[in-house]
């Protein structure tokens, strides 16, 4: 009977080890699936700006648009997708970066109210020229945090992007800020699609999409929730999401409060 225990034991440790393999390589394999779809992906979000710009330059360049209300729409059009490329290679190669343990931060004694005051600044015209209702609450008196305004602000801007990406009638983005005591609150707030459940445990690993659906149409890499969540682990905060299918999604940046100050 000693045998047939020793059986027994070898038996489970057996099986225990086929199936952590089975798991290794399902993981291995859905990761390479998700990598190839990433480099398709990327390839698309590239080449859509860079199809506008040299259409609309090619356009203004042969002269052949006389209205000047038209030219500056055109030009407009230029330097948006310009920008929109620039941010997309920016993520690509900050994402590299962080994955190699590269990145550098600059932390420093900030008051994420101001950050957030320079994005609502910079974006609401863009987002308001979207049809989008663009607010911002800023709690008074917010305790500093110690951070990398950069890197923050990349943050906050990725979730702004995926708000306005992820609206379907109900256009509206609201900023918060919030003061707990011991910690500082940035929320992105909107009434866009949302995230079922199960995929809420998803969205934030690398390359990632929800495929299902409404958005199948909606552009992305998958890299920005992935690179959001390492900045915030690289300043020792946590990201929360809070979502409802059909209602809308709020994100929230908590970061501690900087007690040196
Ligand atoms: P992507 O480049 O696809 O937008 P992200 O990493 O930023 O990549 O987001 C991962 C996925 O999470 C998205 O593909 C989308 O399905 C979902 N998602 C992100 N933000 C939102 C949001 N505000 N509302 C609904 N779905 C979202």
């Amino acid at each position: 009977t000693n045998n047939m225990i020793l059986i027994a034991i070898l038996l489970l440790v057996l099986i225990a080890a086929v199936m952590f393999a089975y798991r290794a390589v399902k993981k291995e394999l859905e990761l390479a699936q998700l990598k190839a779809d990433f480099v398709s992906n990327v390839s698309h979000e590239l080449r859509t700006p860079l199809a506008l710009i040299s259409m609309f330059a090619e356009t203004l360049e042969l002269d052949r648009v006389k209205n000047d209300e038209k030219k500056k729409e055109y030009y407009s059009i230029i330097s948006q997708e310009a920008n929109r490329l620039g941010r997309i290679v920016n993520s690509i190669l900050n994402f590299a970066k962080m994955e190699a343990g590269k990145r550098k931060f600059n932390f420093e004694s900030i008051n994420l109210n101001n950050v957030v005051e320079n994005i609502y600044q910079t974006y609401s015209y863009h987002l308001q020229n979207k049809g989008f209702k663009f607010e911002k609450q800023l709690t008074e008196n917010l305790p500093e945090v110690k951070a990398d305004a950069e890197a923050i602000s990349e943050a906050i801007i990725n979730l702004i992007d995926n708000a306005v990406k992820y609206s379907a009638d109900l256009k509206e983005v609201t900023l918060k800020t919030i003061s707990t005591g011991n910690s500082v609150i940035v929320e992105v707030i909107d009434k866009g699609i949302g995230i079922s459940p199960e995929d809420q445990k998803k969205v934030f690993d690398k390359f990632y999409r929800v495929s299902s659906g409404l958005i199948h149409n909606v552009k992305g890499t998958g890299i920005g929730l992935s690179l959001v969540k390492q900045i915030v682990d690289a300043h020792n905060g946590t990201i929360e999401l809070v979502s409802e299918p059909g209602k809308g999604s709020t994100f929230r940046i908590i970061l501690p409060i900087d007690i040196n100050n």
